[in-house]
């Protein structure tokens, strides 16, 4: 075994997370981006690859290019997600190419991504909420998935390897899975609804929510995410977890709740060489 732990890394200026045991396979290039080394003013500084901010489309472009060059990828070959913390996942396909960056989506409500199309660069984008990134080394396929609470608790993460059985006959046990920078359980506190939420989808929440206060609870989402893909029967020693809170690193991070919503996004990126 590699090392279990996302490595940080630094090209060009641009600081980014790699998760070791997916280097390992030689299948694919990744990349978790983080808010260093791009174009954006405060208080999308700097690597925002979030449209539809308050930021110029100028400057989110120039980032885009940044970090296909960090990653060597042709924009042209990067397709977007359109996150609505739903539990769609899309099977992106070639005609795809492109889309949400050099074309329109034709697509709404996209929380998920999967592809085994070499070549193909899918992007999904978070500030606080969950990465999830899936290599299937045998049958060569990848995905993303996003995971803030309303995903979390609908188990987008058991959803997608549902969908990576069905649709190109993937084996739980050939699954490699990385849950990357979010929220953590530090930092994220919720209400009682949520509590209640997570308690009727979940057998067990022990290792999920943490009592603060008398109506307050403290939610890990890596675990909630980590427990969905055990349901799914992904081995233990295939996870890697990051356990890096965005809140609390936001000099690295951008965090939607410490910055109040005035903050820019990262994003996962993965393409099967
Ligand atoms: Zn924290």
């Amino acid at each position: 075994m590699g090392n279990n732990k996302f490595i940080l890394n630094e090209k060009n200026g641009v600081k980014y997370y790699t998760i070791p045991s997916f280097d390992e396979t030689g299948l694919i290039k990744h990349m978790f981006t983080t808010r260093i080394g791009g174009v954006s003013p405060k208080p999308y500084d700097s690597l925002n690859l979030g449209f539809n901010l308050e930021d110029e489309k100028e400057n989110v472009l120039k980032n885009y290019k940044i970090v296909s060059d960090v990653m060597e990828v042709s924009l042209d070959s990067c397709v977007l997600s359109d996150q609505t913390h739903g539990t769609n996942i899309r099977i992106v396909t070639k005609e795809d190419a492109g889309k949400g960056i050099v074309r329109q989506k034709d697509y709404k409500s996209v929380d998920g991504l999967l592809t085994d199309i070499p070549g193909l660069t899918i992007f999904t984008f978070y500030a606080d909420c969950v990465p999830i990134f899936y290599l299937d080394k045998v049958k060569k396929v990848v995905g993303l998935a996003h995971g803030g609470w309303r995903g979390t608790v609908e188990k987008i993460a058991g959803k997608m390897i549902d969908k990576m059985i069905k649709v190109y006959g993937s084996r739980p046990e050939d699954i490699l899975i990385g849950i990357g920078p979010s929220i953590g359980p530090c930092c994220y506190e919720v209400s009682e609804d949520v509590f209640k939420r997570f308690n009727e989808n979940f057998t067990n929440t022990r290792n999920m929510l943490k009592k603060r206060g008398s109506s307050r609870w403290m939610l890990n989402l890596w675990e909630a995410n980590r427990e969905a893909l055990k349901e799914k029967g992904i081995k233990s020693r295939n996870i890697t977890i990051s356990n890096l809170c965005t809140s609390c690193n936001n000099d690295i991070f951008y965090s939607y709740r410490k910055e109040k919503g005035k903050t820019g996004r990262m994003a996962a990126i993965i393409q099967l060489v």
